[in-house]
């Protein structure tokens, strides 16, 4: 079987692309010519997609996307609180979702999730890595982790984060840095490279791991093990060294055939944001860039879906092809289903926010309809409409609950005699009924606004 990348370069539409075209509002050879350039993926192992997996695709020319991370730790949860937040991220419009489990069960949440999941699912296999071997990521060998993917990748993971492009050169770069290494998988790379002294096996396993994906079709997700912690580690050398990295394994990922993505910050205060988006498509050759947030400032702990979500809004507009949600709980527990809920809804704002900015075809129109239900107190539509139609209805009935007030001109907020939309409504009744007296400057008629202006001030 092939992957969607080496079907897209010999020229072939696949299934997947035809479903993912009708998805995006594009043609399917659209879908197959950024599929071969490398700018798109479709995250479909060939185990999911014999499953419950609707296919869908992250790419610049695509919708921005979302992904939710849910899983256990070894504190708390298990594969029935797993499988509800899956339900909630879905429910809520996660496009993606990582099982980041690393507690007990894993192999048992994992086989749950991607039985139950009409989205793509991603991993990150050092963690599993880990806990086989008891918390001494030490006494890893090569051949483990190999072992580790081939047996992720046939459980039917479409998508695998792995910290390949942090090597032992850069580490001396995070010396000085204020949050030294926060992604858990690069700084247990790092500790192996440090305790061996050697350059890091997943870099040196890099052709064995492509043939691996490749024979299941595994999305990499091209880890960022360096990125910045901080807004004080942002855009830092060490960072940067391995995005360079990063991007020479984009080449050789599709030299072997595979489909590749690339992940990045992490901590970046909002004037870096277009710059790092930039240059990541530049160094990675335009394949797909899948941020975490990210947060634009580090003083609001319990609230840093808002501050990230700011983040991805940018990074979403710059470009970023799929957002990595942060919830409330992020530097502090375990999100919990309300917390997943959270997160997606931050996300879903962020990304669609993007989306229009740039045009994605298509993407205004829930906007129109919602304003349009909204001018014309069509509460229920507007309710239906919003991204969170139980929340919506509960704030607008906290006051107003009685059935009569669905139809009002008017809610809690202003009250009737102040309702500007019902006043305009009372001012265009005027203008039909020319009652108004009428001008030719008309606010559509700039060039005569202006006219009169001058006219009154001489
Ligand atoms: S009362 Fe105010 S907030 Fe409510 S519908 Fe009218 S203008 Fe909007």
């Amino acid at each position: 079987m092939t992957t969607q990348y080496q079907a897209a370069v010999a020229g072939k539409i696949t299934r997947e692309m035809e479903v993912v075209a009708k998805r995006e509002n594009l043609t399917p050879e659209a879908i197959r010519v950024e599929v071969a350039a490398g700018r798109m993926v479709i995250p479909a192992n060939h185990v999911h997609a014999a499953g419950r997996l609707e296919p869908m695709a992250i790419g610049i020319a695509a919708r921005c996307k979302i992904n939710a991370n849910i899983g256990n730790s070894a504190v708390t949860s298990n594969v029935g609180e797993e499988l509800e937040k899956l339900h909630v991220a879905v429910h809520y419009g996660a496009d993606t979702v990582m099982d980041l489990s690393t507690g007990k069960d894993i192999d048992n949440i994992r086989r749950e999730i991607i039985a139950s999941s009409p989205v793509p699912i991603g991993t990150v296999p050092i963690y599993q890595m880990l806990e086989e071997l008891g918390g001494n990521i030490e006494d890893m060998r090569p051949q483990h982790f190999l072992d580790m993917v081939e047996h992720q990748a046939k459980q039917g993971v479409d998508y695998m984060t792995i910290h390949c492009g942090l090597l032992l050169e850069h580490l001396h770069l995070t010396t000085s840095r204020v949050t030294g290494i926060v992604s858990r998988g690069g700084s247990l790379i790092a500790k192996w490279m440090m305790a061996h002294r050697k350059q890091n096996p997943l870099y040196e396993s890099f052709d064995d791991l492509c043939d691996i994906m490749k024979c299941y079709d595994v999305t990499w997700s091209l880890g960022d093990g360096l990125r910045p912690g901080s807004i004080a580690d942002a855009s830092d050398a060490a960072q940067f060294a391995e995005l360079d990295v990063l991007g020479k394994l984009c080449k050789r990922s599709w030299e072997r055939g595979t489909q590749v993505m690339v992940e990045g910050p992490g901590h970046i205060p909002m004037d870096q944001i277009d710059m790092n988006i930039k240059k990541q498509i530049e160094v990675c050759h335009g394949a797909p860039f899948y941020v975490l947030g990210p947060l634009v400032t580090d003083i609001a702990p319990g609230y840093d879906h808002i501050t990230s979500a700011i983040g991805a809004a940018l990074a979403g507009w710059s470009g970023a092809a799929m957002l990595c949600y942060v919830t409330p709980k992020e530097h502090l527990g375990l999100p919990n289903r309300e917390d997943v809920k959270q997160g997606v809804i931050a996300y879903k704002i962020a990304a669609h926010s993007a989306d229009l900015a740039r045009k994605r075809p298509g993407c205004q129109e829930r906007d129109d309809a919602l304003s349009r239900a909204r001018f014309a107190f069509d509460w229920k539509e507007q309710f239906r409409l919003s991204i969170d139609p139980e929340t919506a209805q509960a704030y607008h009935d906290e006051t107003l609950p009685q059935d009569t007030f669905k139809s009002a001109h008017f809610c809690s907020m202003c009250g009737p005699k102040y309702c500007s939309m019902r006043i305009t409504e009372d001012i265009r009744k005027m203008a039909n009924d020319q009652s108004l007296p009428t001008s030719s400057a008309t606010p559509h008629d700039k060039s005569a606004a202006e006219k009169k202006l001058v006219e009154l001030k001489s």
